[in-house]
């Protein structure tokens, strides 16, 4: 069976379960700050070249403090997530503000913060003036819909929410021009979970041509272009990494010849993927409660979707190891289960895996990213707390498992005394 490993024996995690209890996600700090260079080095032709990390994908500050030292700034896109950045020193245009459908106290918070905001709608340029002001750099994101040729795997654009169609987006630029912004940048974020690195260089090429267009027209020069995040993970053994080199040899020809043969060189080039970056080095750490044999085979575990929701929630396929038995043939077949009273709560359907027994421990794995971030509380389920695998070795607690307090903190109780 084609591997995926995760960087501790067993003895080692029974260790640490001593210390930890399970559930817990384990963030692997080597394997990130490697690959978070390697993204870094990739694109180092391109001028200004900055990783804005989506906090989404793991808003956790010692994740985001440890990419920063690497040169990553903060891709926001709420109050929270502001907040986040600010309180770990990532300020000014260290920061994207990528937000759509925005309250003005968000604006407020990110102008404050000298965030770069990133507009999603025409109707935004005077709202963010009416409310706030508008600052000296304003990025805009673009939706292609029925124009965006070529791949489309990743549904129509049409469908989406998100951006300036392509009209408004020289109205938008004229506006703002008209109203006194100097510095530019264009956004589009289009893609997610793409596998296939020509999208990525297309939708350069889309931006590369477009900037070219409203420079000419409108007389604004370009300061950055922002291809936004969606690079894809291999989620399946078999799946293979996308290749970022070949993503940045093809946005560099495109750079090449659409961008400096125009004159307008240099724009920078900024992403703000998530996924890419902590996905693949994030394990979701379980023990198994139960065995249940009714009409099908059960595995039920001590953690459930309030800690990775992405299968019960997309049918989404993450890899299961039982530590221990990585050698054994994976010759049985069980949906493996959490508590949550919803039968979508289950982390594998019909996945084949060695003979599975209560107290083996369990590794779900590529939770780096979108896994415990996207936890609830429904059910009066808590959230399992964050643990990172430091490069010498030590794990250190970067956020503590909730408790039933906490799940209580936001109700009253001293009013219910009173309440008849
Ligand atoms: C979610 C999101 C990202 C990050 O997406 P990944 O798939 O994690 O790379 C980046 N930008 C915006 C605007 C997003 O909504």
């Amino acid at each position: 069976m084609a591997g995926k490993k995760f960087p501790l024996s067993k003895e080692k995690i029974e260790q640490l379960v001593e210390k930890y209890p399970t559930p817990f996600h384990i963030y692997d700090e080597k394997g990130i700050v490697e690959n978070v260079r390697k993204l870094i080095d990739a694109f180092s032709w391109a001028p200004g070249f900055k990783e804005y990390f989506a906090v989404k994908a793991t808003p956790n500050p010692f994740m985001m403090k440890l990419l920063k030292k690497e040169g990553v700034g903060a891709d926001c896109s709420s109050m929270a997530e502001l907040e986040l950045a600010k309180r770990c020193g990532i300020t000014g245009e260290d920061i994207m503000f990528t937000s759509n459908d925005t309250p003005a106290f968000e604006y407020k918070a990110a102008r404050e913060l000298g965030a770069i905001i990133n507009l999603d709608d025409i109707t935004h340029i005077e709202y963010l003036e009416q409310h706030i002001g508008l600052p000296q750099l304003v990025s805009v994101r673009y939706n292609p819909g029925p124009n965006r040729a070529g791949n489309e795997i990743i549904g129509n654009p049409c469908e989406a929410k998100y951006g300036f169609t392509r009209e408004q987006l020289f109205e938008g630029y004229r506006m703002l021009k008209e109203k006194g912004v100097r510095r530019f940048g264009l956004h589009a974020m289009i893609a997610s979970n793409e596998l296939e690195e020509q999208y990525f260089i297309d939708t350069a090429k889309m931006l590369y041509e477009l900037v070219v267009e409203l420079s000419a027209q409108l007389s604004i020069e370009f300061e950055f272009v922002n291809i936004g995040g969606g690079i894809g993970i291999p989620y399946k053994p078999e799946q293979k990494p996308v290749d970022i080199a070949a993503i940045s040899s093809g946005v560099k020809e495109a750079y090449e010849r659409i961008i400096v043969s125009a004159g307008l060189d240099p724009v920078k080039l900024y992403m703000e993927c998530g996924r890419v970056i902590t996905g693949p080095y994030g394990y979701l750490v379980s023990r198994v409660l139960h065995r249940k044999n009714i009409y099908k085979n059960y595995i039920g575990l001590d953690s459930c979707m309030a800690d990775l929701m992405r299968p019960g929630l997309y049918g989404a396929y993450h890899h299961i190891t039982i530590p221990g038995k990585e050698n054994e043939p994976a010759d049985q077949v069980y949906d493996v289960t959490g508590s949550l009273c919803e039968n979508n709560d289950k982390f594998a359907i019909d996945r084949e895996l060695p003979s599975v027994d209560p107290g083996d421990l369990v590794v779900i794995h590529d939770t780096g990213a979108h896994g415990r971030a996207m936890g609830f509380n429904y059910n009066g389920k808590l959230r399992c707390g964050e643990l990172l695998l430091r490069e010498n070795g030590d794990v250190v607690e970067i956020r503590r498992a909730e408790t039933v307090d906490d799940y209580l903190a936001t109700l009253d109780f001293d009013a219910l005394k009173s309440f008849d």
